[in-house]
């Protein structure tokens, strides 16, 4: 049996994605709702840059104005609540998504906005400079790091990558593997030497200084290094919600969609960080949702003209 009121779209997560999403929909004169449990993974930051006529603003800043922005179109409703699950109907005519709150919602349309969470390296105090003085993202806060003293704590592939990246904003590196072997070839390795970036494969065991600022960075052998700053490579972790669904992937795990960010699966589309870590920037995300936006609203014109 159809329920009563089936929406156009659901949109899952109230980032730059999905806001950009919602207010494209919103636009389009179709219903949304547009569902958020405020988990962001940027809340731990107080600047957000890069993103055109905002850089320098606060996560919570951007995403007011863009509550503001879709809140000026009344098809669209922000619910705050999780979605805890969603369920294809037999026919694919329509999703059922319930929320934690035990609310039942029906729509023809998925957009996954949902963004990913990071996990950091066990060190000491990480979580406490995270976001303020230790960043993941050259492109986001090199800039504010520039000139400084600065700790890349790396042990994947791309260590080398990110320090000739950094090399740019600061001449005085220090790569740490954090106890792992080295994965780069010696002769990689002589060039970043031959630039003077130093490279250390000691366990960190702690990071200091005071109110998310940064001073020094103490190693397993008790040698403590002064340092103002730096950058981390953490491990992805993606959304149940993703994870549940069979969507085709790419070799590196990113979602496989076309260029209105549809994914492998009928009627779901996708935005944002959901995607890849590869969007993991504001307005890359917000371009995505833009996309998919427009892609939802495209394919249910079409189907009305069957
Ligand atoms: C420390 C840090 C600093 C950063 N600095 C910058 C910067 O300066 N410039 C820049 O361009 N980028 C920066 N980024 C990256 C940027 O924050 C992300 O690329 C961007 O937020 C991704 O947007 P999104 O909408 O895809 O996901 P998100 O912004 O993560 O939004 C996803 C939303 O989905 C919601 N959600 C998830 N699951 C559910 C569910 N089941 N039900 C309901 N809601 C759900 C979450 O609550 C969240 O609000 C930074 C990231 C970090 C961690």
């Amino acid at each position: 049996m159809q329920p009563d009121k089936i929406i156009d779209c659901a949109i899952i997560g109230g980032g730059p994605a999905g806001l950009s999403s919602a207010l494209v929909l919103g636009r389009s004169r179709r219903n949304v709702l547009l569902f958020d449990d405020a988990t962001n993974r940027n809340q731990v930051t107080h600047e957000s840059h890069g993103f055109l006529t905002r850089d320098g603003t606060t996560p919570s800043e951007l995403r007011r104005l863009g509550r503001e922005d879709v809140s000026a179109y009344p098809s669209v409703t922000i619910v705050d609540q999780k979605v805890s699950s969603i369920t294809p109907a037999k026919d694919d005519s329509f999703f059922t998504f319930t929320t934690t709150d035990d609310q039942t919602y029906y729509a023809k349309k998925l957009i996954l906005a949902v963004g990913f969470k990071e996990s950091l390296p066990s060190i000491e105090g990480i979580h406490h400079f995270y976001g303020k003085s230790v960043f993941n993202c050259p492109y986001c806060d090199g800039w504010e790091l520039r000139d400084q003293p600065l700790i890349i704590i790396n042990d994947t592939e791309h260590a080398s990558h990110m320090a000739k990246v950094l090399y740019n904003w600061s001449k005085d590196l220090v790569l740490a593997t954090n106890g792992s072997e080295f994965k780069i070839e010696p002769d990689v390795r002589q060039r970043l030497e031959a630039k003077g970036i130093r490279i250390n494969t000691k366990k960190i065991v702690q990071l200091s200084g005071e109110n998310g600022q940064l001073s020094s960075v103490t190693f397993e052998d008790g040698t403590k290094l002064h340092r103002s700053g730096g950058f981390v490579a953490p491990t992805f972790i993606f959304n149940p919600l993703r994870e549940q669904m069979n969507f085709e992937l790419t070799e590196h795990g990113a979602l496989i969609i076309d260029d209105f960010g549809r994914t492998s699966i009928k009627h779901i589309y996708a935005a944002g960080d959901a995607i890849s870590p590869a969007y993991s920037q504001l307005i890359v995300s917000a371009a995505s949702g833009h996309k998919a936006g427009i892609g939802v609203n495209s394919d249910l014109t079409e189907e009305l003209f069957v």
